[in-house]
């Protein structure tokens, strides 16, 4: 069914992410996961009557940084509204959340996506509570309040996505631009991330939008990817069929991979929101936005970018120091020492991250400076070392901190290409293998890479191996 020729979607998801905090939104019960049930509560997050919620500076400063992040602007302020609806993982029955005033509005977030740089914009990014969670036993039901009062940030994208692959692209990059800049740990396991995601479709080439139908809360980004895949084809099928959609609310089941409609029409004023009375205006002062400012880090995509630009690097290994800061900001020490960073990329990224994992090494345990690299680098492009002896080398200095020239002249490493010894040890080889010399001079190419790896193996490695391909032959073909 090509039914996506003739309908596109319209995505637009609501990502909410547990701020990493020591304690709660509004009291000092521990913000972690997997404790005792209700043992990290107390009358303020259990929403006893009399309490006063004390907001968390923290949380506070993690969801202005997120906004910068997203290159949100920074309204001067911002303020907590109740949410009100019953539910029984939620004991005050309403919400504290940001409403029409959040500490964030109007970013984008840029990602790699098909091959190109994709922007979503970011309508808004607010601050709210969690809510408590409900477990389901054999003949009861329970609620775990550990959860409740736990800061959440709500990202809410502009509908500019048009697939599920690129739903899929979008969240990761979120998550990615999150983990980087210490706002979340974003462990899906832990459910530190859920996900409302709204889609519609619409005549390919329209401009309105079609029925908003919204899945609610998803906790993995596969499931999203599914549940779009699932629901543009359901949502195509009914306009194909002459039927009508509605606004509602779905929920994905993972098992069977369908979505089944929960409920229909659901507005914001059916909450009731107003401005809790408990909880002062957010109004931040310059100097405090600045202070956050100062967190802000390069985000993974400019820093790929950069490496790629001022390195030459191609993106696979410009990728390898975006996904390992330390190593990256490692490689960035060695690369001022080197006029060729593509070589030293090789030798950080292929031998010394293998040889750290094998020896169970961290980066401050290497023993070697960083400018060492550069200076092997060197002795290869020089010619001055084959770069079979430069693997013996970096071994070597990766287990004694030794300079490579001082590994090189210690060994006797330096690369034979002195004409007359290379014709030496080409003649050995030849007089030792009459076989292969035969096959060769009949027509066999390939015979000359064996004749090679004996002259290699005559000279221990330190024949210059462009040299003896070229004397080999010479003389074979003489
Ligand atoms: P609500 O007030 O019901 O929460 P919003 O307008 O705040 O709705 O939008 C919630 C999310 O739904 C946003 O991410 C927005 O981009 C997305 N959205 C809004 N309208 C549509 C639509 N017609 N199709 C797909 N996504 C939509
Ligand atoms: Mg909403
Ligand atoms: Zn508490």
């Amino acid at each position: 069914m090509s039914s996506t020729t003739e309908y596109e979607a319209v995505i637009g998801l609501e990502t909410h992410v547990q701020l990493r905090t020591r304690s709660k939104m509004w009291c000092g019960c521990a913000n972690e996961f997997g404790a005792p049930p209700n043992t990290n509560v107390c009358p303020v997050c259990l929403g006893l009557p009399g309490v006063l919620p004390v907001a968390n500076e923290e949380a506070l400063r993690l969801t202005v940084l997120a906004g910068l992040l997203l290159n949100c602007e920074i309204p001067a302020r911002a303020r907590f509204d109740r949410k009100n609806y019953f539910y029984p993982d939620m004991p005050k029955n309403y919400q504290i959340t940001q409403y029409d005033q959040p500490s964030a509005v109007r970013g984008w977030v840029d990602f790699e996506f098909e091959g190109a740089i994709q922007r979503v914009r970011i309508t808004r990014a607010h601050l709210e509570e969690d809510v408590g969670k409900s477990m389901h036993f054999a003949q009861t039901s329970g609620v775990d309040f550990n959860r409740a009062g736990v800061p959440l940030l709500e990202i809410v994208s502009e509908p500019d996505i048009t697939s599920a692959d690129m739903a899929y692209a979008y969240l990761n990059a979120l998550k990615d631009i999150l983990v980087f800049g210490g706002i979340s740990d974003c462990d899906m396991e832990k459910g530190m991330v859920r996900c409302d995601v709204n889609v519609s479709v619409r005549p390919r080439g329209t401009s309105q939008l079609g029925a908003k139908i919204e899945i609610k809360n998803m906790n993995s980004f596969s499931g999203v990817r599914r549940a779009l895949e699932y629901e543009i084809q359901r949502q195509v099928s009914v306009l194909k069929s002459g039927g009508q959609l509605v606004q509602s609310t779905r929920r994905w089941d993972d098992q069977t991979g369908v979505t089944e409609e929960m409920r229909t029409k659901e507005y914001a004023h059916d909450y009731r929101y107003f401005p809790d009375p408990d909880l002062m205006a957010f109004v931040p002062s310059e100097q405090w936005v600045n202070d956050v400012r100062k967190c802000v880090v390069e985000l993974p995509l400019a820093r790929k970018q950069r490496f790629m630009r001022d390195y030459k690097l191609p993106a696979g290994d410009a990728q390898v120091f975006v996904d390992d800061v330390p190593l990256g900001d490692y490689f960035e020490l060695v690369a001022r020492h080197t006029p060729n960073p593509k070589g030293a990329a090789n030798w950080v990224i292929n031998n010394m991250r293998a040889l750290m994992v094998q020896t169970g090494k961290a980066l401050k345990d290497i023993r070697f400076k960083p400018e060492a690299i550069g200076e092997l680098v060197a002795l290869v492009d020089q010619g001055k070392i084959s770069s079979k002896s430069a693997q013996e080398v970096f071994a070597e200095m990766f287990l004694t901190g030794e300079s490579p020239s001082a590994i090189v002249d210690r060994k006797g490493l330096v690369q034979v290409s002195d004409t007359a010894a290379v014709e030496a040890f080409c003649d050995q080889a030849i007089a030792a293998n009459p076989g292969p010399v035969a096959d060769f001079k009949a027509g066999k190419a390939a015979a000359l890479n064996f004749l090679k790896g004996q002259v290699m193996k005559l000279s221990r490695g330190r024949a210059n191996p462009a040299l003896v391909g070229e004397i080999l032959e010479k003389k074979l073909k003489g």
